[in-house]
């Protein structure tokens, strides 16, 4: 499955402000829980962000999908749990 994320924004991870302005994509993959017996692998596009804050020292963050996946993980949150 390719999917994307449907938000427009995301926070900075590090002074907790949202940004709407996208400085690149790249593409993460992910292995999920099976759809009817069938191996399933998320190709996910994900978005680097400017953080317009002048006072932050991250200047770029890849945006977080916390609820899917920690930002390191090579599978979902759900798969990880199935196999423990
Ligand atoms: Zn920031």
């Amino acid at each position: 499955m390719r999917l994307r994320p449907a938000r427009e924004e995301s926070v900075c991870p590090a002074c907790r402000r949202t940004s709407r302005r996208v400085h690149s994509w790249y593409q993460r993959r992910l292995s999920d829980l099976p759809w009817e017996g069938i191996p399933v692998r998320i190709e996910l596009r994900v978005r680097r962000f400017f953080c317009d804050n002048d006072e932050c020292g991250q200047k770029i963050f890849t945006e977080r999908l916390a609820e899917t996946a920690p930002w390191y993980a090579r599978r979902t949150r759900r798969q990880s749990a199935a196999l423990e």
